[in-house]
Order: C-alpha cells, then sequence, then structure tokens
C-alpha cells in the first residue's frame, strides 16, 4: 500500500527531503546546503537551479528507502517563505539568482512607498507591512535591474514564484504554475480576503499580473510529477510556508493556539481562525490554512535574537563551550543577581520595531560571573516571549498554551520559565522538526490518508513535554519592572 509521504524541505541553510509514514515517524531523510551568495552588504541570493538539483538529489536518495516511488502517497513542499525565483515559461531556467528573504536591496524603494502614503493601505489589505523582507519589492527589483527578466516579460514568458511554486513548476515538468495561499500571503501582492493575487496591488508595486502563479488551497491534489522524474506521476498534495508549517506541526488548528520556534531568532504564530487578523501593534496578519478554498489566519510577530544570543555567548565572549550549558549555569544560581539583558544585537523585532536599537546589559556588579550573564541570557528569552504576548493580547488574541519548537527549546530551564513568566502551559513535542511535520500533515490529508487536517495532525503528532507555571507573582512582576527598565535604556 502506498502510504509513506515525502516532505520536501527547502530552508535558507539546506535542502531537504524526508520520507515519513502515514502514523508521522520519520523513516528516512537527505540533506544538501545551498550556496549562500552575498554579492554586497545586504543583499543574499539563491541559485535556483542548484536548489531544483539538490532537491531532485535528496528526493532520490530517500524515495527507495519508501520501497520505491509506488508507495509514496503524496509529496508535501515547505519552504522558506519570501523567496523569489525569476524563471521562463519556455526554457524552464532561472533568469537570475533568486533572491533570498534576508535581502534588504529594496529598503529604499520600500521607503519610497511609504513616503508616498500607502503603508496604512497596504497593511489593511494584506496584513504586511512595507518592508523589504516581503516579496513583491523583490520581483520589481528584478524587472527593474535584469534585463533577461525584462526581456521575458516584454516576450511574455516570464514566471516568478516562490521556492515552493519553482519547484512544482520544475516536478510538474512545467505544467502547473501554483502557489499556496499561505506563500502567496506574504507577496503584498494578495489581500488576506482575496482568493488570488489583487491586480491593484501589483500596479501599486509594479509586478505584472501575467507573471504570477495560481493561488492555489494547501492541500488536496494540487499537481503531479512527471513521469520521467520518478517513473511514476506522484501526486503533490501539500504546500505550505514554513512557519505556517510548524504551526500546523504543532496542531495549532483552533482559534488562540500558538506555537513559538526558538531557533536563531523566534517566529510566534497565534490561530486566529477565520476572522481576517488586524493588527494595531504592528504584528503581521498571514493566511494559516486555505483547504478547500476556506481560508483561517495567524497573526505572527518575529524576535530577531533569540538562539543567537547564546551564540553570541559562546563565540564572542566564550562564556560556554556548547550552547547547551547555559541550562547548567542557569540552575547554578538561585536568580540572575540583578542582571539583565536586553539582546537588540541586530535592532528590536515586534512589537518594537526598532531597527536602530543596540544591545544593553543593566546590573552589572562584582558578583556578576558567567553563570549570572547566561541566566540572563536565557531570561531575556521569556522577557522578549511576554512583549510579544502583550502584543498579541491588545489585538485580542490572547494566547492559551504555547507550543515551542527550534533549537533552543531543548533547554528545559527555558521551557519552565517561559511557562512561569507567561503563565501558561509550555508544551514541547518529542519530536521536533515540526516544520517538515507540518507539511507531511497537509500532503497526508491532501492524498487521502486521512479524511481532513485535524485527524491527520492527531493522528501523525507525537509525545508531548508540558511545562506548568510555577512562580510565585513577586518574583515575575520584579523580573518584568528590571526587564522595562533595561528597554528603556535602548
Ligand atoms: P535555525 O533553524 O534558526 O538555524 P535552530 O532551530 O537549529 O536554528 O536552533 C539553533 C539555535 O539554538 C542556536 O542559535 C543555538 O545557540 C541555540 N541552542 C541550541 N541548543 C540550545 C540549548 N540547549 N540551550 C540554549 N540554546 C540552544
Amino acid at each position: 500500500m502506498s502510504d509513506y509521504i515525502l516532505v520536501l524541505d527547502e530552508g535558507t541553510t539546506s535542502t531537504r527531503a524526508m520520507l515519513f509514514a502515514s502514523d508521522g515517524v520519520l523513516v528516512a531523510s537527505a540533506q544538501e546546503e545551498l550556496t549562500q551568495h552575498y554579492p554586497q552588504a545586504g543583499w543574499v541570493e539563491h541559485d535556483a537551479g542548484e536548489i531544483w538539483a539538490k532537491t531532485l538529489d535528496c528526493a532520490n536518495a530517500v524515495i527507495p528507502k519508501a520501497g520505491g516511488a509506488a508507495m509514496i502517497a503524496g509529496i508535501g513542499i515547505t519552504n522558506q517563505r519570501e523567496t523569489v525565483v525569476a524563471w521562463d515559461r519556455e526554457s524552464g531556467e532561472p533568469l537570475t539568482r533568486a533572491i533570498v528573504w534576508q535581502d534588504r536591496r529594496t529598503a529604499p524603494f520600500c521607503e519610497q512607498l511609504r513616503a508616498a502614503g500607502h503603508e496604512a493601505e497596504v497593511q489593511a489589505r494584506t496584513g504586511l507591512l512595507l518592508d523589504p523582507y516581503f516579496s513583491g519589492t523583490k520581483m520589481r527589483w528584478m524587472l527593474d535591474n535584469v534585463p533577461e527578466v525584462r526581456a521575458a516579460a516584454e516576450r511574455g514568458t516570464l514566471a516568478f514564484g516562490t521556492v515552493e511554486s519553482w519547484l512544482v513548476f520544475k516536478l510538474s515538468g512545467g505544467v502547473s504554475h501554483i502557489s499556496d495561499a499561505s506563500n502567496a500571503s506574504r507577496t503584498l501582492l494578495m489581500g488576506l480576503a482575496d482568493s488570488g493575487f489583487d491586480s491593484g496591488l501589483c500596479e501599486l508595486i509594479g509586478v505584472p499580473f501575467e507573471a504570477l502563479p495560481q493561488v492555489v488551497d494547501m492541500s488536496g491534489e494540487l499537481a503531479v510529477t512527471r513521469r520521467s522524474l520518478f517513473g511514476r506521476e506522484i501526486p503533490i498534495t501539500g504546500m505550505v510556508g514554513d512557519q505556517q508549517s510548524a504551526t500546523i506541526g504543532q496542531a495549532c488548528l483552533s482559534p488562540g493556539e500558538t506555537k513559538a520556534t526558538y531557533g536563531t531568532g523566534a517566529f510566534v504564530l497565534t490561530n486566529q481562525g477565520e476572522q481576517v487578523p488586524t493588527s494595531s501593534n504592528r504584528l503581521l496578519g498571514t493566511v494559516l490554512t486555505q483547504l478547500d478554498g476556506k481560508r483561517t489566519y495567524a497573526i505572527e510577530g518575529s524576535v530577531f535574537v533569540a538562539g543567537s544570543l547564546v551564540q553570541w555567548l559562546r563565540d564572542s565572549l566564550g562564556i560556554v563551550e556548547v550552547a547547551s550549558q547555559t541550562e547548567g549555569l542557569a540552575r547554578s544560581i538561585p536568580d540572575s543577581g540583578g542582571v539583565t539583558i536586553v539582546p537588540a544585537l541586530s535592532g528590536l523585532g515586534a512589537p518594537h520595531w526598532n531597527a536602530e536599537a543596540r544591545g544593553v546589559i543593566t546590573g552589572l556588579s562584582f558578583s556578576t560571573g558567567k553563570p549570572q550573564i547566561a541566566r540572563a541570557a536565557l531570561e531575556a528569552m521569556a522577557h522578549q516571549t511576554h512583549d510579544l504576548a502583550n502584543a498579541f493580547a491588545a489585538d485580542g488574541t490572547a494566547w492559551g498554551t504555547l507550543r515551542i519548537d527550534g533549537g533552543m527549546a531543548a533547554n528545559d530551564w527555558m521551557a519552565q520559565d517561559l511557562a512561569d513568566m507567561l503563565g501558561v502551559r509550555v508544551e514541547r513535542p518529542s519530536f521536533i522538526e515540526t516544520t517538515a511535520l507540518g507539511a507531511a500533515m497537509l500532503a497526508a490529508a491532501g492524498a487521502g490518508l486521512y479524511p481532513d487536517l485535524a485527524s491527520a495532525a492527531q493522528s501523525m503528532r507525537g509525545t508531548l513535554t508540558t511545562f506548568e507555571p510555577a512562580m510565585e507573582d513577586s518574583v515575575r512582576d520584579e523580573r518584568l519592572t528590571r526587564w522595562k527598565k533595561a528597554l528603556e535604556a535602548v
């Protein structure tokens, strides 16, 4: 019986293929690093041809472990969002390097749009801010600066897409030019309540509507692979941007359910149900799911510095040799001795949004040592998350439980501190690869292995470790007062 799911997990630094059994157990995986191109300060590019070639290599490495392509019920794709690929529909070849989500080159154009007074309208329609992060202005940059892209647009053969769209085009042998609604909702070119890209927004940003993919559901028979690739047509049954995928992988399928991923930075998404989100606190509104044409939404907030603060303690200060040692140091003392760190090493993200802010350490004394600094660094995660929780609550989306993942979530001390400081239960799944798991759930439901996404999530989600809040109010209040004072210093 063909009941394996093949997930193609297209990260920023690597591409992976992962084979899941229908109960959500990971059976095999293969991974290849992607070359990062930095042509100028603030610019980040990928070679879309390399992404495709390495994806195919990884897929071919794991398919035999299922017993061949015949055993695969469906393919799920999850990807780095907001990265733009431009290719020629006729040749099927990229026209220039992909511009990666981190790339800041369109900042002047965003500023121009903001100065012309467009931000309020764009935010109300798309849930996003005018920031180079999002895909639309990257497409415009290619049209203005790459003659091959402009020429293809004039010939009528230009195709734009985010990474999942590019891969489906290649996997289908050029038959399907589609993008799922979660990726489409990161472009600035689609209103949150619209079924597809909007010609008015396309005109504002300067992107030809004809070059864009068709916006489709995230689960179902979305496309099929060309027979010659794997010896059989395999249906592509799940497509989803990485943060939405992790939210689904954490089974946050009801309003108020929230996941926080603590990697280099931290990404928090709260399920908002069918109501189109609006934020008065500079959080983002985004599509969480589109199933049978019906959408649910999420509110999203990101913190720039999370695990990277621990990396800094390790690499620049030498306070630990490996990241996990922060846990033992934090446990070795009863409190941080009054030390507070505001980790604004690369500015402050949501809800403060201050790119110019820089970090501070307050409360140093002669009794401050490595344990106090390490503990204050971990405490900063709960402090930053607490500010986000307040912003989410002010937007009408209070958190129930908090479901955590990402490399830093392995730290039990931090997980307990989050529960204590937020006053909510924190849950951590035993299988931490929630991004791949979310795509597997969508693909399994889309392939008919489960009647719907909720049943797929219920059966495929592994066991959980839970952390219950136990801190006294006075301790929490004292911590928050210190944090607020330190923030003011920033
Ligand atoms: P990304 O996907 O952004 O590359 P990961 O999810 O792999 O990041 O998380 C890695 C980050 O988590 C690193 O910045 C590392 O410093 C931090 N980290 C990993 N393990 C721990 C730990 N036990 N305690 C604290 N931080 C940790």
